[in-house]
């Protein structure tokens, strides 16, 4: 099927045009730089951007694909999770397409879209897989046997989320907004043995994550060298903080697909385009045995593509499409893939 998915719950308003596992488009406009000098996404901010980016982002991503409204068979559009406001203006603009075009409306849980767009770059998704989803505002190991019917959260972070942790410490550091790929760049010239940050949750035998306790170690290590009038090595520092996090996270990873008998492993979310994530997943992946899939960078950030490839993989499946009443649920479950 030919799905246009859209994408609105942060910053993004991404569109994207998928032909089952086959991507055609995938067009973003990001508010990032308005909310920059807030160092954080401002919620109605975000949701006008949205509504002036929409028309023109869904017009490029057709253009893009070579197809026109009339081609669709189906609209997918992220109902939740994730800023009330922001969500309503995809779900509003999905709805009116839908009813203009007489095609099925699909709203799909933008957690679980994060892991379905894998599959446009390595095709059908194993069944089951262990998903590492690592992103601005969630960490979660998940068991999916199903990506279109049966996701299940084995373990989530207990406080702060991998990426929340990342923007945090770029803050503390004087680095840009959102901080991952200010850490990511900085890192790749420090050491990362240089300091040894507090590794949360490391043994506890859960498959839960803590990130709020290295936040505030390094927030810390910082504020001592700046009161002692030294120079902060800021390389050293995001080199370190990054170890920390990614030490956990795939440590954890390949505990929960050892214990569970899983022998694949797939990462998704934004921090998912950490370099050192994907180098050291890669290695220890190797070393257990494991198959490992991440998307590219630009696939793991938050597009439209990822939202396309859910619903593309709902149509397969025969899934009920959504009411024309469908709400925006800023809290909706990870388990809860299509409403
Ligand atoms: P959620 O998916 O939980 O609703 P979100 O949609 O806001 O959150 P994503 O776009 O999926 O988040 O991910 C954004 C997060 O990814 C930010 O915290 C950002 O700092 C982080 N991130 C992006 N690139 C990198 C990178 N190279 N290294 C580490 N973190 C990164
Ligand atoms: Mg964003
Ligand atoms: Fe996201």
């Amino acid at each position: 099927p030919l799905v246009l998915g859209i994408e609105t719950s942060c910053d993004e308003t991404g569109v994207g045009v998928v032909q089952g596992h086959t991507l055609l488009a995938n067009s973003i406009a990001s508010s990032v730089e308005e909310h920059a000098r807030f160092g954080g996404v401002v919620p109605e901010v975000a949701s006008r951007a949205h509504l002036q980016a929409m028309t023109p982002t869904v017009e490029r991503a057709l253009a893009d694909a070579g197809v026109t409204f009339n081609d669709i068979d189906a609209i997918a559009v992220t109902a939740g999770p994730g800023l009330a406001g922001a969500l309503m203006v995809g779900v509003a603009a999905a709805k009116a397409y839908a009813l203009a075009l007489g095609k099925p409306l699909y709203g799909v849980n933008h957690l679980a879209a994060h892991v379905a767009v894998d599959q446009l770059e390595h095709g059908p998704l194993p069944r089951p897989c262990v998903a590492l989803l690592v992103s601005g505002g969630h960490s979660s190991l998940l068991l999916v046997p199903d990506v279109a019917t049966d996701v299940r959260p084995l373990g989530s972070t207990v406080d702060d989320a991998a990426g929340e942790a990342f923007d945090k410490v770029a803050r503390v550091l004087d680095l840009g907004f959102p901080g991952g790929p200010y850490i990511d760049r900085a890192a790749r010239e420090g050491d990362p043995a240089a300091i040894g940050f507090p590794r949360g949750k490391y043994d506890d035998g859960t498959y839960d994550f803590s990130f709020s306790g290295l936040k505030t170690a390094v927030a810390r290590w910082v504020e001592a060298r700046e009161r002692a009038g030294e120079p902060v090595p800021v390389a050293d520092v995001a080199a370190s903080f990054q170890e920390a996090v990614v030490d956990v996270l795939t440590r954890k990873a390949l505990a929960v697909c050892r214990e569970q008998g899983v022998e694949d492993l797939l990462i998704g979310g934004g921090v998912a385009a950490n370099s050192r994530l994907r180098a050291l997943a890669r290695e220890r992946c190797e070393a257990a045995g494991v198959r490992l899939r991440v998307p590219r960078p630009g696939l793991c950030t938050d597009n439209g593509a990822m939202v396309a490839a859910l619903g593309a993989e709902l149509v397969a499946a025969g899934a009920d499409p959504s009411a024309l009443d469908l709400p925006a649920d800023s809290s909706l479950p990870v388990t809860t893939v299509t409403l």
